[in-house]
Protein backbone atom coordinates (compact mmCIF):
# COMPACT_ATOMS: atom_id res chain seq x y z
CA UNK A 1 0.00 0.00 0.00
CA UNK A 2 0.68 3.54 -0.85
CA UNK A 3 0.67 6.21 2.22
CA UNK A 4 0.11 9.35 -0.05
CA UNK A 5 0.40 13.23 1.13
CA UNK A 6 -2.66 14.12 2.61
CA UNK A 7 -3.89 16.75 0.29
CA UNK A 8 -6.99 18.73 0.95
CA UNK A 9 -10.34 17.16 -0.66
CA UNK A 10 -11.16 19.85 -2.42
CA UNK A 11 -8.29 18.97 -4.73
CA UNK A 12 -9.80 15.40 -4.98
CA UNK A 13 -13.56 15.98 -5.36
CA UNK A 14 -15.38 17.70 -8.45
CA UNK A 15 -17.11 20.06 -5.81
CA UNK A 16 -13.90 21.35 -5.37
CA UNK A 17 -14.46 21.53 -1.73
CA UNK A 18 -12.58 19.57 1.59
CA UNK A 19 -10.21 19.74 3.88
CA UNK A 20 -7.44 17.20 4.35
CA UNK A 21 -7.57 13.81 5.47
CA UNK A 22 -5.13 12.77 8.74
CA UNK A 23 -4.17 9.93 6.44
CA UNK A 24 -4.55 9.10 2.81
CA UNK A 25 -3.88 5.71 1.02
CA UNK A 26 -3.92 5.02 -2.78
CA UNK A 27 -4.28 1.51 -3.96
CA UNK A 28 -3.64 0.52 -7.51
CA UNK A 29 -3.98 -3.00 -7.11
CA UNK A 30 -6.98 -4.93 -5.53
CA UNK A 31 -4.57 -6.81 -3.44
CA UNK A 32 -3.25 -3.07 -2.12
CA UNK A 33 -6.51 -2.33 -1.41
CA UNK A 34 -7.41 -5.11 0.22
CA UNK A 35 -4.48 -4.93 2.46
CA UNK A 36 -5.04 -0.92 3.35
CA UNK A 37 -8.51 -1.81 3.65
CA UNK A 38 -8.16 -4.33 6.76
CA UNK A 39 -5.17 -2.36 8.22
CA UNK A 40 -7.64 0.73 8.31
CA UNK A 41 -10.57 -1.22 9.84
CA UNK A 42 -8.13 -2.78 12.40
CA UNK A 43 -7.53 0.65 13.68
CA UNK A 44 -11.43 1.71 14.01
CA UNK A 45 -10.58 5.22 12.88
CA UNK A 46 -13.23 7.10 10.50
CA UNK A 47 -12.51 6.18 6.99
CA UNK A 48 -14.25 6.38 3.56
CA UNK A 49 -13.46 4.99 0.38
CA UNK A 50 -12.34 7.90 -2.79
CA UNK A 51 -13.09 7.21 -6.62
CA UNK A 52 -13.32 9.99 -8.55
CA UNK A 53 -14.97 12.33 -5.97
CA UNK A 54 -17.71 12.94 -8.14
CA UNK A 55 -20.10 12.65 -6.03
CA UNK A 56 -19.11 13.77 -2.79
CA UNK A 57 -19.69 16.97 -0.35
CA UNK A 58 -17.27 17.11 1.78
CA UNK A 59 -16.69 19.97 4.17
CA UNK A 60 -13.98 22.43 4.96
CA UNK A 61 -12.57 21.13 8.44
CA UNK A 62 -9.79 18.10 8.21
CA UNK A 63 -11.24 14.91 8.39
CA UNK A 64 -9.78 13.09 11.23
CA UNK A 65 -9.58 9.59 9.34
CA UNK A 66 -8.71 8.10 6.38
CA UNK A 67 -9.06 8.02 3.03
CA UNK A 68 -8.52 5.40 0.56
CA UNK A 69 -8.28 6.37 -2.82
CA UNK A 70 -9.17 3.55 -5.51
CA UNK A 71 -6.68 3.48 -8.42
CA UNK A 72 -7.40 0.28 -9.76
CA UNK A 73 -7.45 -0.38 -13.77
CA UNK A 74 -8.48 -2.94 -16.13
CA UNK A 75 -10.81 -4.44 -17.99
CA UNK A 76 -11.42 -8.25 -18.29
CA UNK A 77 -13.67 -9.64 -20.92
CA UNK A 78 -15.35 -12.80 -20.17
CA UNK A 79 -18.00 -15.32 -22.18
CA UNK A 80 -21.79 -15.04 -21.11
CA UNK A 81 -24.01 -17.78 -20.83
CA UNK A 82 -26.80 -16.06 -22.68
CA UNK A 83 -26.01 -15.90 -26.07
CA UNK A 84 -25.26 -13.13 -28.14
CA UNK A 85 -24.37 -11.25 -24.82
CA UNK A 86 -20.83 -11.00 -23.05
CA UNK A 87 -19.49 -9.86 -20.02
CA UNK A 88 -17.05 -7.23 -18.75
CA UNK A 89 -14.95 -8.02 -15.16
CA UNK A 90 -14.10 -4.41 -14.53
CA UNK A 91 -11.29 -3.14 -11.71
CA UNK A 92 -13.43 -0.95 -9.41
CA UNK A 93 -11.02 2.72 -9.66
CA UNK A 94 -11.43 2.11 -13.92
CA UNK A 95 -13.08 5.40 -14.98
CA UNK A 96 -16.46 5.31 -15.78
CA UNK A 97 -16.89 6.95 -19.32
CA UNK A 98 -13.39 5.26 -20.40
CA UNK A 99 -15.43 1.95 -19.50
CA UNK A 100 -18.46 3.22 -21.65
CA UNK A 101 -15.64 4.19 -24.79
CA UNK A 102 -14.97 0.51 -24.63
CA UNK A 103 -17.96 -1.06 -24.78
CA UNK A 104 -19.18 1.36 -27.42
CA UNK A 105 -15.87 0.43 -29.67
CA UNK A 106 -16.48 -3.05 -29.19
CA UNK A 107 -20.10 -3.41 -30.76
CA UNK A 108 -21.39 -3.66 -27.02
CA UNK A 109 -24.51 -2.09 -25.96
CA UNK A 110 -26.39 -1.11 -22.56
CA UNK A 111 -24.62 0.90 -21.01
CA UNK A 112 -24.15 3.46 -23.97
CA UNK A 113 -26.85 6.35 -22.83
CA UNK A 114 -24.44 6.87 -19.85
CA UNK A 115 -21.69 7.86 -21.49
CA UNK A 116 -20.07 11.60 -19.66
CA UNK A 117 -20.98 10.00 -15.92
CA UNK A 118 -17.84 11.08 -14.02
CA UNK A 119 -16.69 9.16 -11.50
CA UNK A 120 -15.30 5.56 -11.09
CA UNK A 121 -16.33 1.36 -12.02
CA UNK A 122 -16.49 0.88 -9.03
CA UNK A 123 -18.96 3.83 -7.08
CA UNK A 124 -21.27 3.33 -10.25
CA UNK A 125 -23.45 0.48 -8.23
CA UNK A 126 -23.15 2.63 -5.26
CA UNK A 127 -25.74 4.75 -6.18
CA UNK A 128 -27.12 2.18 -9.64
CA UNK A 129 -25.97 5.52 -11.36
CA UNK A 130 -28.77 6.12 -14.47
CA UNK A 131 -28.93 8.41 -17.36
CA UNK A 132 -31.87 9.01 -19.64
CA UNK A 133 -33.91 5.65 -18.40
CA UNK A 134 -30.41 3.63 -18.64
CA UNK A 135 -29.10 2.34 -14.76
CA UNK A 136 -26.73 0.31 -13.86
CA UNK A 137 -28.99 -2.39 -12.39
CA UNK A 138 -29.77 -3.86 -15.75
CA UNK A 139 -27.02 -4.97 -16.88
CA UNK A 140 -24.65 -5.45 -13.59
CA UNK A 141 -23.93 -9.13 -12.98
CA UNK A 142 -22.49 -8.77 -9.53
CA UNK A 143 -19.54 -6.91 -7.54
CA UNK A 144 -16.57 -8.57 -5.62
CA UNK A 145 -16.49 -6.80 -2.68
CA UNK A 146 -14.98 -6.51 1.04
CA UNK A 147 -17.03 -5.92 3.80
CA UNK A 148 -15.64 -4.20 7.04
CA UNK A 149 -17.94 -6.20 9.29
CA UNK A 150 -15.42 -9.08 8.54
CA UNK A 151 -12.75 -8.21 6.62
CA UNK A 152 -13.65 -10.97 3.79
CA UNK A 153 -14.17 -10.74 0.18
CA UNK A 154 -17.41 -12.26 -1.60
CA UNK A 155 -19.11 -12.27 -4.83
CA UNK A 156 -22.52 -10.56 -4.43
CA UNK A 157 -25.11 -10.86 -7.18
CA UNK A 158 -26.61 -7.64 -8.29
CA UNK A 159 -29.95 -8.66 -6.82
CA UNK A 160 -28.69 -8.45 -3.38
CA UNK A 161 -27.33 -5.16 -3.34
CA UNK A 162 -31.07 -3.52 -2.82
CA UNK A 163 -30.46 -1.31 -6.14
CA UNK A 164 -33.06 1.60 -6.18
CA UNK A 165 -32.92 4.97 -7.92
CA UNK A 166 -30.00 6.45 -6.65
CA UNK A 167 -29.21 4.34 -4.04
CA UNK A 168 -28.22 0.45 -3.11
CA UNK A 169 -27.37 -0.82 0.34
CA UNK A 170 -24.16 0.34 0.36
CA UNK A 171 -24.64 4.42 -0.20
CA UNK A 172 -24.58 6.60 3.18
CA UNK A 173 -27.84 8.70 2.80
CA UNK A 174 -27.58 11.86 4.33
CA UNK A 175 -27.84 11.49 8.20
CA UNK A 176 -28.22 7.78 8.23
CA UNK A 177 -25.30 5.05 7.49
CA UNK A 178 -25.26 2.35 5.00
CA UNK A 179 -26.89 -0.88 5.20
CA UNK A 180 -23.64 -2.75 4.46
CA UNK A 181 -20.63 -1.07 4.56
CA UNK A 182 -18.34 -2.91 1.75
CA UNK A 183 -15.89 -2.03 -0.73
CA UNK A 184 -16.34 -2.79 -4.29
CA UNK A 185 -13.32 -4.36 -5.67
CA UNK A 186 -14.99 -5.13 -9.53
CA UNK A 187 -17.81 -4.75 -10.90
CA UNK A 188 -19.31 -7.69 -13.60
CA UNK A 189 -21.30 -6.41 -16.19
CA UNK A 190 -23.44 -8.26 -19.25
CA UNK A 191 -23.82 -6.28 -22.32
CA UNK A 192 -25.14 -7.40 -25.84
CA UNK A 193 -23.43 -7.80 -28.58
CA UNK A 194 -24.93 -5.67 -31.09
CA UNK A 195 -22.42 -4.60 -34.10
CA UNK A 196 -21.65 -1.22 -35.26
CA UNK A 197 -24.38 -1.02 -37.25
CA UNK A 198 -27.74 0.49 -36.60
CA UNK A 199 -30.34 -1.08 -34.15
CA UNK A 200 -33.67 -0.01 -32.76
CA UNK A 201 -32.92 1.81 -29.23
CA UNK A 202 -35.39 0.29 -26.50
CA UNK A 203 -36.33 3.09 -23.86
CA UNK A 204 -39.28 6.29 -24.46
CA UNK A 205 -37.18 8.20 -22.31
CA UNK A 206 -33.34 7.79 -24.35
CA UNK A 207 -35.31 8.03 -27.45
CA UNK A 208 -37.51 11.20 -26.75
CA UNK A 209 -34.11 12.60 -25.28
CA UNK A 210 -32.09 12.02 -28.76
CA UNK A 211 -35.47 12.50 -30.98
CA UNK A 212 -35.50 9.12 -32.27
CA UNK A 213 -38.98 7.76 -33.50
CA UNK A 214 -40.07 4.57 -31.94
CA UNK A 215 -38.82 1.27 -34.31
CA UNK A 216 -35.63 4.37 -35.74
CA UNK A 217 -32.27 2.30 -35.58
CA UNK A 218 -29.14 3.88 -34.32
CA UNK A 219 -25.30 2.53 -33.83
CA UNK A 220 -24.52 2.50 -30.30
CA UNK A 221 -21.51 5.26 -31.49
CA UNK A 222 -24.27 7.14 -32.56
CA UNK A 223 -25.78 7.27 -29.10
CA UNK A 224 -22.53 7.83 -27.22
CA UNK A 225 -21.87 10.95 -29.51
CA UNK A 226 -25.66 12.26 -28.77
CA UNK A 227 -25.71 11.75 -25.22
CA UNK A 228 -22.20 13.49 -24.80
CA UNK A 229 -23.41 16.28 -26.32
CA UNK A 230 -26.45 16.50 -24.78
CA UNK A 231 -25.07 16.45 -21.39
CA UNK A 232 -22.20 19.27 -22.25
CA UNK A 233 -25.01 21.41 -22.87
CA UNK A 234 -26.25 21.01 -19.50
CA UNK A 235 -22.74 21.32 -18.16
CA UNK A 236 -22.93 17.38 -17.14
CA UNK A 237 -19.61 16.26 -18.54
CA UNK A 238 -16.66 17.26 -16.31
CA UNK A 239 -15.02 20.45 -18.14
CA UNK A 240 -11.92 22.50 -16.49
CA UNK A 241 -13.03 25.18 -18.89
CA UNK A 242 -16.30 25.30 -18.00
CA UNK A 243 -17.04 26.17 -13.98
CA UNK A 244 -20.80 25.15 -14.55
CA UNK A 245 -19.21 21.24 -14.52
CA UNK A 246 -17.68 22.01 -10.95
CA UNK A 247 -20.47 20.20 -9.16
CA UNK A 248 -21.84 16.87 -7.98
CA UNK A 249 -24.29 17.03 -10.70
CA UNK A 250 -27.65 16.87 -9.58
CA UNK A 251 -27.05 18.30 -5.75
CA UNK A 252 -30.91 17.24 -4.95
CA UNK A 253 -33.24 14.20 -5.54
CA UNK A 254 -36.15 14.08 -7.09
CA UNK A 255 -38.23 13.97 -4.06
CA UNK A 256 -40.86 10.75 -3.91
CA UNK A 257 -44.44 11.87 -1.75
CA UNK A 258 -47.46 10.49 -1.98
CA UNK A 259 -49.65 10.60 -4.40
CA UNK A 260 -52.24 12.96 -2.31
CA UNK A 261 -49.05 15.08 -1.18
CA UNK A 262 -48.33 14.77 -4.99
CA UNK A 263 -52.30 16.25 -5.69
CA UNK A 264 -51.57 19.87 -3.52
CA UNK A 265 -48.69 20.42 -6.28
CA UNK A 266 -49.19 22.45 -9.20
CA UNK A 267 -50.28 20.39 -12.36
CA UNK A 268 -47.65 21.48 -14.51
CA UNK A 269 -44.78 19.73 -11.56
CA UNK A 270 -43.28 17.28 -14.23
CA UNK A 271 -44.18 13.56 -12.08
CA UNK A 272 -43.52 9.45 -12.44
CA UNK A 273 -45.61 7.08 -10.68
CA UNK A 274 -43.50 4.93 -8.34
CA UNK A 275 -43.83 1.74 -8.66
CA UNK A 276 -45.47 0.48 -5.12
CA UNK A 277 -44.14 -2.33 -3.21
CA UNK A 278 -46.17 -5.39 -3.66
CA UNK A 279 -48.57 -6.26 -0.64
CA UNK A 280 -47.33 -8.55 1.97
CA UNK A 281 -48.16 -11.92 1.86
CA UNK A 282 -51.72 -12.51 3.75
CA UNK A 283 -51.05 -15.50 5.95
CA UNK A 284 -54.69 -16.84 7.73
CA UNK A 285 -53.73 -19.54 10.29
CA UNK A 286 -55.16 -22.93 8.98
CA UNK A 287 -57.24 -22.91 12.55
CA UNK A 288 -58.80 -19.48 12.09
CA UNK A 289 -59.44 -19.76 8.33
CA UNK A 290 -63.54 -20.05 7.90
CA UNK A 291 -63.38 -19.81 4.11
CA UNK A 292 -63.32 -16.30 3.83
CA UNK A 293 -60.17 -14.48 1.94
CA UNK A 294 -60.63 -10.65 1.93
CA UNK A 295 -59.84 -8.86 -1.33
CA UNK A 296 -56.73 -7.62 -1.55
CA UNK A 297 -56.22 -3.60 -0.76
CA UNK A 298 -55.47 -1.18 -3.46
CA UNK A 299 -52.61 1.01 -3.17
CA UNK A 300 -51.81 3.92 -4.35
CA UNK A 301 -48.68 4.07 -5.76
CA UNK A 302 -46.22 6.90 -4.64
CA UNK A 303 -45.22 10.07 -7.15
CA UNK A 304 -41.97 11.09 -7.97
CA UNK A 305 -41.98 14.97 -8.42
CA UNK A 306 -39.07 16.85 -10.37
CA UNK A 307 -36.84 18.53 -7.76
CA UNK A 308 -35.36 20.76 -11.18
CA UNK A 309 -39.23 22.07 -11.21
CA UNK A 310 -39.67 22.43 -7.75
CA UNK A 311 -36.36 25.07 -7.48
CA UNK A 312 -37.34 26.86 -10.67
CA UNK A 313 -40.43 27.09 -9.38
CA UNK A 314 -40.00 28.47 -5.95
CA UNK A 315 -38.42 31.71 -7.58
CA UNK A 316 -34.53 30.27 -8.08
CA UNK A 317 -33.50 30.59 -11.68
CA UNK A 318 -30.49 29.23 -12.95
CA UNK A 319 -27.45 31.19 -12.05
CA UNK A 320 -29.25 31.69 -8.71
CA UNK A 321 -26.33 32.97 -5.81
CA UNK A 322 -26.78 34.45 -2.84
CA UNK A 323 -25.24 38.28 -2.33
CA UNK A 324 -21.26 37.79 -2.07
CA UNK A 325 -21.12 33.72 -2.62
CA UNK A 326 -18.69 32.22 -4.57
CA UNK A 327 -21.47 29.37 -5.11
CA UNK A 328 -24.09 29.31 -7.27
CA UNK A 329 -26.66 27.59 -9.00
CA UNK A 330 -25.53 26.52 -12.44
CA UNK A 331 -26.17 28.05 -15.15
CA UNK A 332 -27.18 25.50 -17.40
CA UNK A 333 -29.04 23.20 -14.67
CA UNK A 334 -31.04 24.43 -11.75
CA UNK A 335 -30.50 21.39 -9.94
CA UNK A 336 -26.90 21.24 -10.40
CA UNK A 337 -24.79 23.68 -7.25
CA UNK A 338 -21.51 24.88 -8.28
CA UNK A 339 -18.48 26.25 -6.85
CA UNK A 340 -17.34 29.52 -9.13
CA UNK A 341 -13.93 29.71 -8.49
CA UNK A 342 -12.72 29.28 -4.46
CA UNK A 343 -16.21 28.44 -2.57
CA UNK A 344 -15.70 27.06 0.76
CA UNK A 345 -18.05 24.18 1.67
CA UNK A 346 -19.89 26.60 3.65
CA UNK A 347 -20.76 28.65 1.00
CA UNK A 348 -22.20 25.46 -0.76
CA UNK A 349 -24.15 24.72 3.02
CA UNK A 350 -25.45 27.92 3.11
CA UNK A 351 -26.94 28.19 -1.15
CA UNK A 352 -28.17 24.58 -0.37
CA UNK A 353 -29.95 25.33 2.73
CA UNK A 354 -31.90 28.21 1.18
CA UNK A 355 -32.88 26.15 -1.60
CA UNK A 356 -34.03 23.66 0.43
CA UNK A 357 -36.14 26.78 2.45
CA UNK A 358 -37.72 28.63 -0.54
CA UNK A 359 -38.88 25.01 -1.87
CA UNK A 360 -40.26 24.33 1.33
CA UNK A 361 -41.87 27.59 2.02
CA UNK A 362 -43.44 27.31 -1.23
CA UNK A 363 -44.19 23.05 -1.82
CA UNK A 364 -44.38 22.48 1.48
CA UNK A 365 -41.35 19.71 1.03
CA UNK A 366 -37.78 19.38 2.43
CA UNK A 367 -35.22 18.20 -0.79
CA UNK A 368 -32.68 15.69 0.30
CA UNK A 369 -28.81 15.78 -1.44
CA UNK A 370 -28.02 13.08 -3.61
CA UNK A 371 -24.31 13.06 -3.19
CA UNK A 372 -22.71 12.07 -0.07
CA UNK A 373 -21.89 14.32 2.85
CA UNK A 374 -18.68 14.31 4.62
CA UNK A 375 -18.08 16.18 7.40
CA UNK A 376 -20.60 18.70 6.55
CA UNK A 377 -24.46 19.26 7.51
CA UNK A 378 -27.06 20.42 5.61
C1 LIG B 1 -20.93 16.78 -13.76
C2 LIG B 1 -21.52 15.56 -13.09
C3 LIG B 1 -22.54 14.84 -13.70
C4 LIG B 1 -23.09 13.70 -13.09
N1 LIG B 1 -24.08 13.03 -13.74
C5 LIG B 1 -24.60 11.90 -13.17
C6 LIG B 1 -25.63 11.16 -13.86
O1 LIG B 1 -26.05 11.50 -14.97
N2 LIG B 1 -26.13 10.06 -13.23
C7 LIG B 1 -25.66 9.65 -12.02
O2 LIG B 1 -26.17 8.63 -11.52
N3 LIG B 1 -24.69 10.33 -11.37
C8 LIG B 1 -24.15 11.44 -11.90
N4 LIG B 1 -23.17 12.14 -11.25
C9 LIG B 1 -22.73 11.69 -9.91
C10 LIG B 1 -21.44 10.81 -9.95
O3 LIG B 1 -20.75 10.98 -11.14
C11 LIG B 1 -21.73 9.33 -9.76
O4 LIG B 1 -22.42 9.11 -8.55
C12 LIG B 1 -20.45 8.48 -9.75
O5 LIG B 1 -20.78 7.11 -9.76
C13 LIG B 1 -19.54 8.78 -8.56
O6 LIG B 1 -18.32 8.07 -8.77
P1 LIG B 1 -16.99 8.50 -8.01
O7 LIG B 1 -15.96 7.48 -8.33
O8 LIG B 1 -16.66 9.89 -8.34
O9 LIG B 1 -17.46 8.35 -6.50
P2 LIG B 1 -16.96 9.20 -5.25
O10 LIG B 1 -17.55 10.57 -5.34
O11 LIG B 1 -15.50 9.11 -5.08
O12 LIG B 1 -17.69 8.42 -4.07
C14 LIG B 1 -19.11 8.45 -3.95
C15 LIG B 1 -19.51 7.49 -2.81
O13 LIG B 1 -19.21 6.14 -3.20
C16 LIG B 1 -18.27 5.58 -2.27
N5 LIG B 1 -17.37 4.75 -3.06
C17 LIG B 1 -16.48 5.14 -4.01
N6 LIG B 1 -15.87 4.07 -4.55
C18 LIG B 1 -16.37 2.98 -3.92
C19 LIG B 1 -16.13 1.58 -4.01
N7 LIG B 1 -15.26 1.07 -4.88
N8 LIG B 1 -16.81 0.74 -3.19
C20 LIG B 1 -17.73 1.23 -2.30
N9 LIG B 1 -17.98 2.54 -2.16
C21 LIG B 1 -17.32 3.41 -2.97
C22 LIG B 1 -17.59 6.74 -1.59
O14 LIG B 1 -17.10 6.39 -0.32
C23 LIG B 1 -18.74 7.73 -1.52
O15 LIG B 1 -19.58 7.40 -0.44
C24 LIG B 1 -22.61 13.28 -11.83
C25 LIG B 1 -21.58 14.01 -11.21
C26 LIG B 1 -21.04 15.14 -11.83
C27 LIG B 1 -19.92 15.89 -11.16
Amino acid sequence: MTEATPLPLAQLTTLRTGGAPTRLFEASTTDELVETLREVWDEREPWFALGGGSNLFVGDEPFDGTVVRILTQGIERMPSPRPGFVRLRVQAGHDWDALVAYAVAEGLAGIEAMSGIPGTVGAAPVQNIGAYGQEIVQTLVEVDLIDERTGEVSTVPAADLGLGFRTSVLKHHYGSAPARRAVILTVTLELAEVGHGDHPIAGEQLRTALGLAPGEGVSVAWVRDHVLATRARKGMVLDDADPDTYSAGSFFQNAVVSASFARTLPDACPRWPVAPDLDPVLVIPLAAFDGYVPPPVAVESDVKVSAAWLIEHSGLRKGFKLPRSRAALSTKHALALTNRGSATAAELAELARYIQGRVQSEFGLILQPEPVLVNVEL
